[in-house]
């Protein structure tokens, strides 16, 4: 049995596991022989399309999950004529008692911790810590979301001039708000953008990524038992270009939320721009080609542990995660020896194991991209090392952990979303060349700086064009409400999310008290 509770401290007595692990352990490992099922539900019913796929583990695609069923491009229309048709009602419904439901949702979702963690892996092939942590933040969202949205709804801006007339602002909802979202967070991402939109008073139609929807599914299951009205949240797992170029182009749409890949939001934003109605709000959160930079007087082995957390961790599958380390040269050759014997120690494997660091990509398609990437790299860069796979990887999609070194940032092509990380080395006197050239790929995302001297510090985030900095620490796993999350640039349109301004945006401002 390789999910036994006696295989979970497999890496010996260096890791320091909690013993409240080994029970959750084994609430988790009962639901691995689960199969999940999946649909669209709309109006609170899972509908039958007959379009059935299965579902595979990433860490062992022997390993059946569960089926989902994929929406249509008809279905997509029923999905939006049900969300319309429940505007009136749950934008007009009391914030209090909106918000209430999403509160509610949080509970439900530490309630059944131990299903969704098992989920994640089983899915989206998430190592235990990432489906907690996974857990943790969808509850974050829930909670933040609705705390603001109280504060939001409640407060009204009332001018009155010396004639008496009165002027009153108010926030409301826009109407129907698409949700498109990444298999990367699939229960965290896909809540925030949900629980956000409803909270601000829109009804939903939400298209999980294509590769997750078991995980959406059960949350919408859970949003419903929470008390969010059926008519507010349809879902509508399917192919992007099945279902999202139909939600994506209808003019009854007042609103769209996506975080994916620059090049889609793009399309998205053709889309919406071609409709023969009026302009509407595109928030996206796209992708990143994030630096690190070191600089002499930076603490080496903090610098590794945070490096290697921060490109390796999640197999690299977070558009914060750290794709060029930069070195000042004087210190290159000592932070490189500590990289390779970090590396070495690495475990790839089993995501439900608690000795894996590293677990699989998300599929096929994923996993032959990037090694065909790593195998292009090795005419053009140095290879500085490359964590060996675990004895079962083939079962899986699993890719290397792998670290280039490559002499310009300028040698970066397009984002690569999985566990390779680039360096580089800098002289001192070229500092701020080093941040223009960052600047210059056009992403903003997340920039790392480790440095003692805290003058430096300032110097880089000064002149750096990033959505978040993080100095002397990993750069990835941004908290809800205290580090609202999201760049600038090709990296998103903003607002943050998990910021007080994220609301905000998915919100009209009307001149008169709306019926609550
Ligand atoms: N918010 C996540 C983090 O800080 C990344 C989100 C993403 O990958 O889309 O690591």
């Amino acid at each position: 049995d390789i999910y036994g509770a006696e295989r979970l401290n497999s890496r010996g007595p260096n890791i320091d596991i909690d013993s409240e692990w080994t029970p959750f352990s084994q609430k988790v490992n009962h639901w691995l022989t689960h199969q999940w099922q999946g649909a669209p539900i709309i109006n609170g019913e899972a509908i039958e399309t007959g379009k059935r796929v299965e579902v595979r583990a990433p860490y062992d695609q022997r390993h059946l999950t569960g089926e989902v069923q994929f929406a249509d491009a008809e279905l997509a229309q029923r999905a939006i004529e049900a969300a319309s048709a429940g505007f009136d009602s749950w934008h007009t419904t009391p914030v209090g008692i909106r918000t209430q439901s999403l509160m509610r949702l949080g509970d439900l979702l530490e309630e059944n911790l131990d299903e969704l963690v098992a989920l994640c892996h089983q899915e989206a092939g998430k190592t235990i810590q990432d489906g907690i942590d996974e857990v943790r933040e969808a509850v974050d969202f829930c909670r933040y979301y609705a705390l603001r949205a109280n504060e939001l709804f409640t407060t009204t801006h009332t001018r009155l001039l010396a004639d008496g007339e009165q002027h009153t602002l108010m926030r409301d909802g826009r109407g129907v708000f698409v949700c498109i979202s990444p298999w990367n967070f699939p229960l965290a991402i896909f809540l925030g953008q949900v629980t956000a939109a409803l909270a601000a008073g829109n009804t939903v139609v939400a298209k999980p990524a294509e590769q997750t929807s078991l995980i959406a599914t059960r949350a919408i299951e859970l949003m419903l038992e929470a008390g969010v009205p059926a008519s507010a949240i349809q879902l509508l797992p399917g192919r992007g270009g099945e279902v999202g170029g139909p939600l994506t182009s209808d003019p009854r749409i007042a609103g769209v939320a996506f975080t994916g890949s620059t090049e889609t939001a793009r399309v998205i934003s053709r889309a919406l721009a071609a409709r023969d109605c009026a302009p509407v709000p595109l928030i996206a959160e796209t992708g990143g080609q994030n630096a690190m930079i070191i600089d002499s007087t930076s603490l080496p082995e903090q610098v590794i542990k945070d490096a290697v957390q921060s490109a390796f961790a999640s197999a690299g599958q977070r558009c914060s995660a750290l794709r060029v380390l930069c070195v000042q040269s004087d210190i290159a050759d000592r932070i490189i020896d500590l990289l390779q014997g970090a590396m070495a120690e690495l475990k790839t494997g089993n995501p439900c194991l608690h000795s894996t660091d590293v677990g699989p990509v998300i599929d096929t398609d994923a996993q032959q991209g990037l090694l065909q990437y790593i195998e292009q790299m090795q005419s053009h860069a140095q290879l500085l090392a490359q964590t060996p796979l675990h004895a079962d990887a083939e079962q899986g999609t699993f890719v290397p952990p792998t670290a280039f070194e490559i002499d310009s940032i300028e040698r970066l092509g397009r984002e690569q979303f999985g566990p390779i990380m680039h360096l580089v080395r800098y002289e001192a006197r070229d500092l701020d060349a080093l941040v223009d050239q960052i600047n210059r790929c056009g992403y903003g995302l997340t920039l790392g700086i480790h440095s003692r001297n805290e003058g430096t510090a300032a110097h880089i985030e000064a002149r750096a064009r990033v959505g978040n900095t993080y100095i002397n620490r990993n750069q990835v796993g941004a908290t809800v409400g205290v580090q609202p999350f999201g760049g600038q640039g090709l990296s998103g349109t903003g607002p943050k999310a998990g910021g007080p301004h994220y609301l905000l945006r998915f919100t009209r401002l009307q001149p008169a008290k709306p019926r609550q």
